[in-house]
């Protein structure tokens, strides 16, 4: 099993497929992708071989990222074959949820078990400015679809001080819909520092307002992501909470991401890569991997820089996969 110097094992791995996204979110890209779209992204085999290699060292749960995940034709293909990996237990898809509805099947019936769609505001005046695009209704279309092809359905929302941190419409929805719905601390960027100082407020602030309306703790699972969930008895849904900026977040972090041009990052914040292409070729044996992994793992720091405005190689979370 993955363990590092502080005792944490890594039961969960980020891959991203592509860092090209169609969105424009005001915290992530406000001026919408400027890398190149040509550019060569992991492949099908490449990704297989590093989720078999993760496989290998006691990853139980792969979460499929970007950019944008739903942007690559061969989708379905990788969910596939990663599906049928021994010892994976969960393929996740993080999307915005464009075109979910005209999608979600070929998703399931390819072996999904979890999807997390981004919605930073319920009403679609507010979504349409944050993301650029109109299409709040088929996204939630897209949920309800997901809902009955019994996946296991989560909402995003990245926590936007003025934007979205009144809850009103969020409890309303919750009260019915059995969806998980987790806020994110925007963290810091350095393509974005004016938006975080602007907008950055502590989920801390979120998590006094649960507790004192009677909301409780959900236990936390060893594969699990990195929010605090939470459950009342009159709500259908759940909130959760990803606080970054929290005290000991780092503490409990169970996971390792593999960027679309196939870095190793230990870390979303930490300065550079670890280049695992050349060892996801045909010709190199599984092992080399395996082995370049345990030995970058000693690597690892106890937690991120943020709190001194330090996001490495983090320009925007469209790079990396979030
Ligand atoms: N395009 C997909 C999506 O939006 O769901 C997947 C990639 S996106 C980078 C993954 C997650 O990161 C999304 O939930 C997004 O809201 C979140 N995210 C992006 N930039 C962020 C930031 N600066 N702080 C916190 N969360 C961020
Ligand atoms: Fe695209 Fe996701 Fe970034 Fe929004 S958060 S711009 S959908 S990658």
């Amino acid at each position: 099993m993955l363990q590092d110097t502080f005792g944490r094992r890594f039961y969960y791995l980020r891959l991203s497929v592509t860092d090209v996204c169609n969105f424009s979110c005001s915290y992530c890209l406000p001026d919408g992708y400027q890398g190149r779209p040509d550019e060569a992204f992991l492949s099908p085999d490449e990704l297989v071989k590093a989720a078999r290699g993760f496989a290998a060292m006691g990853t139980q749960k792969i979460r499929l990222t970007g950019g944008e995940p739903s942007l690559r034709s061969d989708l379905p293909e990788i969910i596939e074959r990663i599906h049928t990996i021994e010892g994976i237990q969960t393929v996740a898809v993080t999307t915005n949820g464009y075109k979910l509805p005209q999608r979600i099947k070929r998703w399931a019936d390819a072996g999904l078990t979890q999807i997390n769609v981004s919605i930073d505001s319920l009403d679609p005046i507010e979504f349409k400015h944050i993301t650029g695009h109109d299409r709040l209704p088929e996204i939630l279309d897209g949920i309800t679809e997901a809902k009955a092809l019994g996946l296991t359905v989560k909402v995003n929302s990245v926590l936007m001080k003025d934007v979205n941190d009144d809850m009103t419409s969020v409890l309303h929805w919750l009260r019915t819909n059995p969806v998980t719905l987790r806020f994110i601390e925007v963290m810091e960027t350095s393509d974005q520092e004016v938006f975080f100082r602007q907008h950055h407020i502590s989920g801390g602030t979120i998590k006094s307002r649960l507790l004192a309306d009677g909301w409780q703790p959900v236990l936390r699972k060893v594969a699990d992501g990195p929010a605090q969930e939470f459950w009342h008895p009159a709500f259908a849904g759940r909130i959760g909470l990803i606080m970054p900026y929290s005290k000991d977040f780092c503490a409990t972090c169970n996971r390792l991401r593999i960027s679309s041009l196939g870095k190793l990052h230990l870390c979303l914040f930490a300065e550079q890569g670890i280049d695992l292409r050349p060892l996801l070729q045909p010709d190199v044996p599984l092992s080399a991997m395996i082995d370049a992994v345990t030995r970058h793992l000693g690597a690892k720091k106890a937690g991120h820089d943020l709190f001194s405005h330090a996001s490495g190689a983090m320009a925007n979370l469209s790079q990396i996969g979030g």
